[in-house]
């Protein structure tokens, strides 16, 4: 079985998503190969052979050339599956490739299930298994789903020229993001706030905890949604992605989308009347207990 990855370039830098194909296609059972649309110094570590195309020429994003350029390397290595990341640009590029190879799409894989994939679905909540029916498939692999390989490979690399027939479409540039009222990426400790907290008048409970640690608050989606915390703080693959040294997680799930947004924590403290919560495969320790009741017991103690 052979997997071609399709590399993420933005401003001059490889995203580190591509580590995270190259264990999906690991866990396949795969060989790798890989194309990229960026520059040498961009290129991925790993063995075999990545196909570079020039960001200068086709366009640092450029739908319509950065399809020719995957389907030349498709065409040369004629893969079982061609993968990218479900992110903005793997949602605009996998669907035209599976729509110009006229095979079928599975999205936003979270794991590998018998002879298919798990996709999630009821927004989340749960998983489905996905079999292609044909013998090639294009997938997009959810951020976070699949931790990061660290090969140490150098590959060859062979060259892809195309046309830059751009049929009109030009890439105007990234906006930035609006300004944010914190920079959570930057903290060193977080507290959030999770749907389990229960309402918003609770909010205020899970902030002081945040203050009586040094920390900021931040909280997930559902609690952002809901109108109960500002979206600036929101943690995941739609909020920021953050790195703290303490990570305190109460009445948070687990789900996917927000475990990409903090599994880079050194530390992970989750508090959870359910002792089979997601959240506990990636909490150093889980605390099974009522938040509204654990929370204020500890920010007591804390303060003491
Ligand atoms: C495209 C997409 C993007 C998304 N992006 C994000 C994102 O960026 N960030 C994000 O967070 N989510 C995101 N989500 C949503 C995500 O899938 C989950 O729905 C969400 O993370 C769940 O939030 P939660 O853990 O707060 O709520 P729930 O999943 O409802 O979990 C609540 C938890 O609280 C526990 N609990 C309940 N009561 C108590 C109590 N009294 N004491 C202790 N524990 C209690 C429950 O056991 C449960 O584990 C996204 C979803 C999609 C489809």
């Amino acid at each position: 079985m052979k997997a071609l990855l399709v590399c993420e370039y933005r401003e001059g830098q490889l995203l580190d998503t591509t580590y995270e194909l190259m264990t999906f296609a690991d866990q396949l059972g795969a060989d790798k190969v890989a194309v990229l649309i960026g520059d040498d110094k961009a290129v991925p570590r790993m063995d075999g052979k990545v196909y570079l195309a020039e960001a200068a020429s086709c366009g640092e994003y450029n739908p319509v050339v950065h399809k020719q350029v995957v389907l030349a390397a498709i065409e040369k290595e004629n893969p079982d599956y061609i993968i990218l990341s479900h992110s903005s640009y793997g949602w605009d590029l996998a669907p035209r490739l599976a729509a110009a190879l006229k095979i079928g799409q599975v999205s936003e894989i979270v794991g590998i299930a018998e002879g298919g994939f798990e996709v999630g679905c009821c927004n989340a909540k749960m998983r489905r298994s996905v079999s292609p029916t044909g013998s090639q498939a294009v997938l997009t692999v959810q951020a976070g789903a699949f931790p990061s390989a660290d090969p140490q490979g150098a590959p060859a690399i062979e060259r892809i020229d195309v046309s830059a027939d751009t049929q009109g479409v030009t890439f105007k540039g990234y906006e930035p993001a609006e300004e944010k009222e914190v920079d959570l990426a930057r903290a060193e400790v977080i507290v959030s706030a999770g749907r389990g907290i229960g309402k918003k008048d609770n909010v205020p409970v899970i902030a002081e905890l945040a203050k009586a640690i040094g920390g900021e608050l931040g909280a997930s989606r559902p609690v952002v949604d809901a109108g109960w915390v500002d979206h600036g703080r929101q943690v995941g693959t739609t909020g920021q992605t953050v790195a703290p040294k303490l990570y305190v997680a109460c009445g948070i799930s687990g789900a996917i989308q927000h475990l990409a947004g903090m599994k880079k924590s050194d530390f992970v403290v989750a508090i959870n009347k359910d002792k089979d919560a997601p959240i506990g495969e990636v909490a150093d320790v889980l605390v099974v207990a009522d938040v509204m009741q654990f929370v204020p017991a500890l920010t007591d103690a804390l303060q003491k």
